[in-house]
């Protein structure tokens, strides 16, 4: 049988396959994508890319596009909580409430300042093509579609797996260093028998992919995601939510939208499509000239698992095959790419020689806490959903108690005004959600590639609405804004992909610096701040964030984490730095 050799093989080609492809790829390491589908994904599914992906993208050259595709700023300002889009009766269209999200409305000024990046929305059936031609044109014949991989064996060496191509029906293998499932869970994990921790079949969930003009309906160009919540929903989440997906505009007059609702137990045609549409426009109150062409119907069960290990032997789990959980915080694909990111470089070493497979195992010590924190943050934002029908009085399937509940809502009595009060309570809670600010750029690695420095781990912000930027090893390298030669520059510009930078401000480390890289082998880029150095800090935010004094120096990986950090010059500078290489790489 014919036998491929590779070094790192990759089990599907979704938005975490096709994202290690692109990062191994611009890290000059060879790798083969398998992808089962004949085609990237014909269903939305993930939608919003947070800053911190953004700053990936950024870091290697795709945030251009994916913001040129994506909905802008004003297409994305919040999430908007409604009883109904039509309808004129009493209860219909009445506002329940509106959350500023993702960096939008009020959120904007703390959002801007702790990134260079800003989030966007961008549909995952545009997303893949996108990353797929950036892998086919980076990597060419690295990503191979309606390839499955059918069965695998380890050694101490590697990985044999067995593929079946799906066009020509033949079967090969491959031999490879390591093997890493990007599978969604699907095959890899299962095989190995990894252990998933938390719930499962926690709701079913459809969702409604179509072409329809909604314009009439919509009255306001600045809500990506509206939630439903009416008489005749049949509990949380019963009532749907409609996220716009574009592709050209993104405003109220989307070519396309996504409907998402929670199936009941006595949905029997859940995915008949004259069903489906039928009760989308009840719940929405559309008329029934309201036609829309029905392009993809997808069902999903909510759960809220991870995987305990993250690391087999040579084969790792990264993106949902780590970690699945309900979309609240839109943190799964995001937390994905916070995966592939950390692995890449690794990998990249460890394939070259420069460090042990011993720095493997800090992919499962940095990035498992993070999946468990994201699924565990994901499932209160779950739970709390609920929350705005207990404030409302609403319980599934009794139309009537709830029509009352909501009359009562509306009504001038202090009983009603007792109702909308806690319902802002209920509302604010769902900040949860959109605003998860520290969530998705604050993480921070405690054990791993870094070495400690002693400090104790700062306070975080437990509803994660604030991120506090620190230069603690293990933590993302806060965004400050530098200025070169009359041009604006953020701190994380300029690591470059697989490339470890050092921040500091005295030229003294340039000398300190080129010689702990002839020792350990490992090229450091120098930046020096201020002073006679390359970079100036014009607006101080370097200087307010550092944590360092004058003579110190952050020592920042290529996925922009610090791996270590001197308050201080120290002693003998290079001898400082070629141990902190070393610790860090686990040499
Ligand atoms: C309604 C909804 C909304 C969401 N919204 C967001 C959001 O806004 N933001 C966000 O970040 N996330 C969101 N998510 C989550 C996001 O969609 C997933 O986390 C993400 O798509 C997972 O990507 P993945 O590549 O890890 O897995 P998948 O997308 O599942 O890809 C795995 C691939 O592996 C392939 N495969 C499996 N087995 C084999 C095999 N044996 N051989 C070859 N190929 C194989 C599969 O065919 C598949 O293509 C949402 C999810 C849902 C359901």
């Amino acid at each position: 049988m014919k036998q491929v050799d590779v070094p790192v093989l990759i089990c599907g080609a979704g938005g975490c396959g096709l994202g290690l492809t692109i990062l191994l790829a611009d890290l000059g390491v060879h790798s083969l994508a398998v992808e089962r589908n004949a085609q990237t994904t014909d269903h939305p599914r993930a939608h919003i890319l947070n800053t911190r992906t953004l700053e990936i993208f950024r870091q290697h050259g795709l945030a251009d596009e994916v913001y040129r595709q994506g909905t802008p700023t004003a297409g994305m300002e919040r999430i908007s909580f409604r009883t109904s889009l039509g309808g004129d009766g009493p209860l219909d269209r009445q506002l329940i409430g509106n959350l500023d999200g993702y960096g939008g409305g009020a959120l904007r000024a703390r959002y801007e300042a702790d990134s260079a990046c800003r989030a966007t929305n961008l549909p995952l059936m545009q997303l893949e093509p996108l990353l797929r031609a950036a892998a086919e044109q980076r990597a060419p014949g690295g990503t191979r579609f309606h390839h499955e991989l059918v069965s695998f064996e380890q050694d101490e060496a590697g990985v044999t797996s067995r593929i079946h191509d799906h066009d020509s029906g033949e079967e090969y293998m491959v031999r490879s260093r390591y093997l890493i499932a990007a599978d969604g869970g699907k095959t890899v994990g299962r095989a190995l028998g990894a252990e998933m921790e938390g719930p499962r079949h926690l709701r079913k969930m459809v969702n409604t992919y179509f072409v329809g003009d909604l314009s009439s309906w919509i009255d306001d160009d600045g809500v990506l995601i509206y939630y439903f919540i009416n008489p005749d929903g049949r509990g949380q989440w019963a009532g749907g939510g409609l996220v716009k997906t574009g592709p050209t505009r993104w405003d109220r007059h989307s070519e396309s939208w996504v409907f998402m609702r929670e199936l009941s137990p006595d949905d029997s045609d859940e995915m008949d499509e004259i069903n489906v549409v039928a009760r989308m426009r009840e719940l929405l109150r559309l008329p029934e000239s309201f036609q829309p062409e029905v392009r993809k119907i997808g069902r999903w069960d909510v759960q809220g698992v991870v995987a305990k290990k993250y690391r087999f032997g040579r084969v790792l789990l990264a993106g949902d095959a780590a970690h699945r959980h309900p979309p609240v915080s839109a943190l799964g694909l995001n937390t994905a790419f916070g995966d592939v990111h950390n692995l890449a470089w690794k990998l990249a070493l460890v394939l070259d020689g420069q460090a042990p497979d011993a720095l493997l195992e800090t992919y499962e010590s940095e990035r498992q806490p993070v999946g468990a924190r994201v699924a565990e943050w994901a499932l209160h934002g779950f739970r709390m959903r609920s929350l705005i029908d207990q404030s409302i009085g609403l319980a599934p399937g009794q139309t009537e108690a709830n029509r009352k509940a909501f009359e009562r809502l509306y009504s001038d009595t202090p009983g009603g005004a007792t109702a909308r009060a806690i319902l802002a309570e209920a509302m604010n809670i769902q900040r949860i959600g959109p605003q998860a600010h520290d969530m998705e750029i604050g993480y921070a690695y405690e054990h791993g590639a870094l070495v400690p420095d002693g400090t104790q781990l700062p306070a975080r912000d437990p509803m994660a609405g604030i991120y506090y930027p620190v230069t603690r090893p293990g933590s993302r390298l806060p965004h400050a804004v530098l200025e070169r030669a009359g041009r604006c520059l953020g701190t994380h510009d300029l690591v470059r992909p697989g490339a470890w930078t050092l921040f500091c401000h005295r030229a003294r480390w340039r000398a300190a610096t080129r010689a702990a890289a002839n020792v350990t082998g490992i090229a450091i880029d120098v930046v020096v701040i201020g002073g006679q150095g390359d970079y100036q800090d014009v607006e101080g935010s370097w200087k307010r964030l550092c944590q360092i004094n004058s003579g110190g120096a952050v020592l920042v990986r290529p996925d922009t984490h610090v791996a270590w950090r001197s308050k201080d010059i120290p002693v003998r500078p290079a001898a400082a730095l070629e141990d902190a290489i070393k610790i860090a790489l686990k040499r």
